[in-house]
C-alpha cells in the first residue's frame, strides 16, 4: 500500500521490531555479532558496518525522501564529509553563495587541501551555474532555502542544467525537510540533512542523512560510510526515528508560527529587511511555492539602525540566543559572529550576511507571545 508522507513518518522503513513486536525499533546497544560458523553470519557482522537501529533509521529517510538507500551518520558534517569523499583530486565543486558555514569551512580548509576546489556561485540565477560549469566540475552543491539568507534555488532548473552537462546535484534539505520538499522528486542526486535540526527536533541528538536513488551512487557511499567510520550510535539513531514520528505535527506548527512572525516583522517598522521564502515580497516565493509544500521555519532580518543588535540579543526573554536550529524551542543567533563566522568577512559582505543580520529559529511556541518577546526586546535595544 502506497501511504502519503504522514503515515510513512510514523510507519515507513522497518515499522518496529520484527523479532518481538515491539512497536519501537529498539536500540541494539551493540558493536559485534556471533558468527555461527566461518563466513556464516546472520546479516549483521559489526556495528560500524551495520547495525538494525541504524538500518531502520536509514531506511525511514530513504521512505521519506522518497529515494532508495538512507545512510545515518554521526553528524550533518559527517555526512557532508562522506558525500564530498565521492571526489578526487582535480574536482571541482559548484556551491551555493549562501550555505551553512561548516559546509563551507570543510570544503575551503579540508578538501581543499586535497585539491578538491569549489567556486561560489548564485545558484538561484541558473545562467551563472551554466556559465560556472566545465570538464573539472563534477558536482553541483544546493541549500533551499541556503544559509542564512533563506535564497530559494530552482531544484528542477539545476538539475536539468547538471545533468545536461553529467554532473551530479547535491541538495542539503535541512531547512525544509522531506515532510515540505522532496528533492530527490525535483531531479537531485544525493540528498543531504543535517539530522540535528528539524528531524531530531528536540535539541538533544547531532546527526546527520544522506539519501540517494541509484544504486551504484548508493554503493559508493556505502563503501565510504564503512571506510570513514562517522556512523550514528544506535542510540541516537533510536532519537532521531522518535522525533521523526512528530515531524509533521512540528512543520505544521513551525510553518504557521513563521508565516505569522515574518508577517508581522515585515509590517512592524523595526526592520530593514526581512528574509522568508514564504512572504509574497520574497524573491524565491514563487519558486519555493512550486517545489515545496512550505516555507519552512526560519527567518533571518535585520534590524534598522537605530537598534543595537548587541542589546536585542541581551533583551529577549522566552526566545533564546543559541547555534543550531528546528528545535521545537524558537532560537536566535547572529549568522556573521556564531553560524558563518568561518566565511570570510569580504565575502559574507558580498553576500549579504551583514553584522545586523539576526537569523531566527522559529519554534512551535505560541506565536503571539514569540512575537510580543520580539517587540520588547527591539524596543529595549534602541540606541
Ligand atoms: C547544522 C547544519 C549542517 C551541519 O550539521 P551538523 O549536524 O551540525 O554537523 C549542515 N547543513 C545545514 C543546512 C545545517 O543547518
Amino acid at each position: 500500500m502506497s501511504l502519503k508522507i504522514d503515515s510513512l513518518l510514523i510507519h515507513g522503513g522497518t515499522d518496529g521490531d520484527i523479532t518481538t513486536g515491539a512497536v519501537n525499533v529498539p536500540v541494539y546497544q551493540t558493536s559485534t555479532y556471533k558468527q555461527d560458523g566461518l563466513g556464516e553470519n546472520r546479516g549483521w557482522e559489526y556495528s560500524r558496518t551495520g547495525n538494525p537501529t541504524r538500518d531502520a533509521l536509514e531506511k525511514l529517510i530513504a521512505d521519506l525522501e522518497e529515494g532508495q538507500y538512507g545512510f545515518a551518520f554521526a553528524s550533518g558534517l559527517a555526512a557532508i564529509n562522506t558525500v564530498l569523499s565521492l571526489f578526487k583530486a582535480g574536482d571541482k565543486l559548484i556551491v551555493s553563495d549562501n550555505i551553512y558555514g561548516g559546509t563551507f569551512r570543510i570544503l575551503d580548509n579540508v578538501f581543499k587541501n586535497f585539491n578538491i576546489t569549489y567556486e561560489i556561485v548564485n545558484t538561484s540565477d541558473l545562467q551563472s551555474i551554466e556559465a560556472a560549469i566545465d570538464d573539472s566540475v563534477k558536482a553541483v552543491y544546493v541549500e533551499s532555502p541556503a544559509n542564512p539568507l533563506l535564497t530559494i534555488t530552482d531544484i528542477g532548473a539545476v538539475a536539468e542544467i547538471a545533468h545536461k552537462h553529467n554532473k551530479l546535484l547535491i541538495v542539503d534539505n535541512t531547512f525544509l525537510t522531506p515532510y515540505l520538499q522532496r528533492p530527490l522528486t525535483l531531479g537531485a542526486d544525493i540528498v543531504i540533512h543535517s539530522g540535528t535540526k528539524y528531524l531530531g527536533g528536540h535539541s538533544d541528538t547531532v546527526s546527520g542523512l544522506a539519501v540517494v536513488k541509484d544504486k551504484a551512487l548508493a554503493d559508493r557511499l556505502y563503501y565510504l560510510q564503512n571506510a570513514i567510520g562517522g556512523v550514528l550510535a544506535p542510540w541516537d539513531s533510536f532519537l532521531i526515528i522518535r522525533g521523526i514520528k512528530t515531524l509533521g505535527v512540528r512543520m505544521d506548527r513551525h510553518v504557521s508560527n513563521a508565516g505569522k512572525i515574518a508577517e508581522w516583522l515585515e509590517n512592524s517598522g523595526y526592520v530593514s529587511r526581512v528574509y522568508y521564502p514564504g512572504l509574497k515580497s520574497d524573491p524565491g516565493y514563487e519558486v519555493q511555492k512550486k517545489q515545496a509544500s512550505g516555507a519552512g521555519a526560519m527567518i533571518s532580518f535585520v534590524l534598522k539602525e537605530k537598534y543595537d543588535y548587541r542589546k536585542f540579543f541581551k533583551s529577549l526573554k522566552l526566545i533564546t540566543l543559541a547555534e543550531s536550529l528546528g528545535g521545537v524551542e524558537s532560537l536566535v543567533c547572529h549568522p556573521a559572529s556564531m553560524t558563518h563566522a568561518a566565511i570570510s568577512a569580504e565575502i559574507r559582505k558580498k553576500v549579504g550576511i551583514v553584522d545586523e543580520l539576526i537569523r531566527f529559529s522559529v519554534g512551535i511556541e505560541d506565536a503571539e507571545d514569540l512575537i510580543n518577546d520580539l517587540k520588547q526586546a527591539i524596543e529595549a535595544s534602541e540606541k
